[in-house]
């Protein structure tokens, strides 16, 4: 942005603060309090509002490590980036901290119609998957769209190629279908197991994802296919035509590898025993780059505690950016967060993830008491101008979970409401689909919470 708007925007920030203070005591909503937070919220709004320094630093993380799962050469040589970036931002007690990862790789991998005749299909293997046999599984195909259609075939599952061809509602609905489909499909005789992929229609783009092995289940090879291939097999099948499929997949497990949770800090100047902590997941898929699942959130909250550092402002209590290992295949960082800090979740504050793409952020989503919950929407009044001001019924996050159910702590997940499904976990998650703008706005908005919650006496009383 050059120089002029900057100014400009600034201006604006820091001209409305006069007309706060001079009508506060005659405020009649209660929030009379926050007033000594409207400059340093400005400041932070301002500051992140003038550059693309977040998005620049996503873009620069991806283009360089590329995805990052689990085990994986490009998430560790990322993880020791972040350490050394962070150190370069200023922020303190800045270190890692060792966890145990499962290590799945995919290998090569294709599937194909090899009956009426023969054509590629496109798939990407479900994490955690087995693989196949080097010269792959072959069944007929059978077709089902829902759970009750999959148990009324009975016996002629037996030996076949399940396809759970379930449309995208919303995720929790629809993933049950790639998490246990496999299973289900395998306790009744099916070979390999095959699901339309849990996102909305795309440009044919399959979608990846973890699924979960019943225990006592036979373990079969599963994978994706994009909505288009699973509309086409479903025509295939409605016409009567036996379907013929070949999967192939090497993917499989091997030893669990070395991994870290990322942690910064901005110690409190009064109580740095109290934490409030900021986060997201470092490791992505093994496809596209992760810039949206899970890049942005580490970068955004990252980037809160670098705003504070430029601006000097040092809360009262201490404000942490952790960067969790492993959510995508085994949520290891989060539960080694809970673990290791089990003595200390009592003096958690507030925890915030960002897993939820940086795709037109639209507010935040809040779990907590009710005091809690009248005190951060008194607070993001001063999101307003960034249109950030939205508090949602429930605010979660897979690596803030544990430690939130352990020590009950209050949780908050920035929400957006652009089409981040469409992406999720597909080599379509690049940078390109993330404005600049957004990561600003993720970025100061995370900053101002974590700042007020953690300078505010009473913290969320
Ligand atoms: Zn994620």
């Amino acid at each position: 942005m050059p120089k002029l708007s900057r100014v400009f925007l600034l201006s604006v920030f820091l001209l409305s603060i006069p007309l706060t203070v001079s009508t506060h005591a005659s405020r009649p909503d209660g929030t009379a309090w926050l007033d000594v937070y409207r400059e340093p919220a400005a400041r932070l709004i301002g500051e992140a509002m003038s550059s693309r320094f977040a998005w620049e630093r996503l873009a620069l993380l991806g283009d360089t490590f590329g995805h990052r799962l689990s085990g994986s050469r490009s998430l560790e040589e990322a993880i020791q980036w972040t350490i050394g970036e962070m150190k370069k931002d200023g922020l303190e007690n800045v270190h890692t901290e060792p966890v145990k990862v499962p290590h799945w790789v995919r290998g090569q991998e294709s599937l194909e119609v090899i009956l009426p005749r023969a054509r590629p299909l496109v798939m990407l293997g479900l994490g955690n998957s087995v693989g196949t046999p080097a010269a792959g599984v072959d069944g007929d195909l059978l077709i089902v769209r829902n759970f009750e259609e999959l148990d009324s075939a009975g016996p002629r599952v037996k030996g076949r190629i399940v396809l759970f061809n379930v449309p995208f509602t919303n995720y929790g609905e629809t993933v049950q279908f790639r998490g246990n489909g496999p299973s289900r499909a395998a306790t009744l005789g099916a070979v390999a197991a095959l699901v339309r992929s849990v996102g909305p229609a795309g440009l044919r783009l399959p979608h990846t994802g973890g699924l979960r092995y019943t225990d006592g289940a036979p373990q079969i090879p599963a994978a994706a296919i994009a909505t288009e291939d699973a509309d086409f097999l479903q025509r295939m099948q409605d016409r009567g035509t036996t379907v013929r499929l070949r999967l192939k997949m090497e993917a499989k497990f091997l030893p669990d590898a070395d991994s870290f949770n990322v942690v910064g800090e901005i110690r409190g100047r009064e109580k740095p025993d109290e934490v409030v902590v900021v986060g997201g997941h470092i490791d992505s898929w093994d496809v596209g780059t992760g810039s949206t699942d899970d890049g942005g959130g580490c970068i955004a909250t990252w980037d809160a505690l670098r705003l504070m550092k430029k601006l000097n402002l040092r809360p009262r209590r201490t404000v942490r950016v952790v960067l969790w290992t492993n959510e995508e295949n085994g949520t290891r960082g989060g539960t080694a967060y809970r673990d290791r800090y089990k003595d200390q979740l009592a003096n958690h504050v507030l925890m915030l993830e960002s897993d939820d793409g940086l795709l037109h952020p639209s507010g935040f989503g809040f779990t907590g008491n009710d005091a809690a919950r009248t005190r951060i929407k008194e607070i993001a009044t001063l999101l307003r101008g960034i249109q950030l001001d939205r508090i949602g019924p429930a605010g979660d996050g897979a690596d803030i979970g544990p430690s939130v159910q352990a020590g009950n702590i209050p949780a908050m997940s920035l929400e957006g409401d652009g089409n981040y499904f469409l992406i999720h976990h597909t080599p379509a998650d690049t940078i390109d689909k993330i404005d600049p703008m957004d990561v600003s706005r993720a970025s100061a908005a995370i900053a101002v919470l974590a700042y007020v919650v953690a300078e505010r006496a009473e913290g969320l009383k």
